[in-house]
């Protein structure tokens, strides 16, 4: 058994007088892909802040990859996390989309260095895999909510994450976008090992999610798949047994 990607325990964490996080703990498996469901205000995005160190917790413990959110020597580990938050605005300034996209390797490349050729292609590779070619010359201020979250995603890819949070990424897609979205993580899951984790209340997103937490009450159950020996009280077996 590898060690997990994620390791949270009894986290709890909040806003001023408010508790967003009771009593989280969770195991995120390396190379999985994990859906966080469950209400609005449930706490999700605030755990994943908890993950990337921007929220510090109030209590219990977390480990990102082997370090801690938040302390010092993180920051190379979110140079290797990619993080696509809620509502992604399509930003102030006026790029276009592939500058939008080559952000990505700047974390990499570091800001004064030019992008070499490796970085233009991974730009590219990323931007065919979000399905923004077509758009790479325009201003990211003029796309549509969906094209903007397809562009947030490229950006993302273009980092070569080890480790990809993807915060409800498909509230502004169509049918067509969620199905082109699952595609382009499982293909990143097969082929590069990454692990991926997605907040969404898309039914058909989170069947495509081999494990599954719904949020709730401060807290986060495993719902799929179930631990073993769990209680089945639909089973016609436990009940003959019974
Ligand atoms: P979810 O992503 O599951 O919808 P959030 O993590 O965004 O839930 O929010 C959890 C709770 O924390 C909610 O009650 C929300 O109003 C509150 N909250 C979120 N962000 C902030 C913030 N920046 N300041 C104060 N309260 C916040
Ligand atoms: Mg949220």
């Amino acid at each position: 058994m590898t060690e997990p990607v994620i390791t949270a325990r009894n986290v709890s964490a909040g806003y001023g007088r408010l508790t967003a996080l009771r009593d989280v703990s969770l195991d995120i498996k390396r190379g999985s892909i994990t859906a966080l469901c469950g209400p609005n205000g449930a706490g999700k995005s605030t755990f994943l802040k908890v993950c990337l160190g921007m929220i510090r917790p109030r209590g219990g413990s977390i480990s990102v990859m082997g370090n801690r959110p938040g302390y010092p020597g993180f920051r190379k580990t979110l140079l290797r996390i990619g993080y696509v938050p809620q509502n992604t605005a399509g930003g102030s300034l006026p790029t276009t989309v592939r500058e939008a996209v080559s952000m990505g390797r700047y974390g990499m490349a570091g800001f004064c260095r030019p992008l070499s050729g490796q970085d233009k292609e991974l730009v590219e590779a990323a931007m065919e895999a979000a399905g923004v070619v077509d758009l790479a010359k325009r201003r990211v201020q003029e796309l549509s909510g969906g094209q903007t979250q397809r562009v947030a995603i490229a950006r993302s890819l273009a980092m070569e994450p080890d480790l990809l949070m993807l915060d409800e990424p498909t509230s502004n897609l169509d049918a067509e976008g969620r199905g082109d979205l699952l595609r382009i993580i499982r293909d990143r899951q097969e082929y590069r090992h990454i692990t991926v984790i997605i907040v969404s209340h898309d039914e058909e997103t989170i069947a495509g999610c081999a494990d599954r937490y719904r949020f709730g009450d401060g807290r986060a159950e495993k719902i799929f798949p179930e631990a073993p020996g769990a209680l089945r009280p639909f089973s016609s077996r436990n009940v003959a047994n019974g």
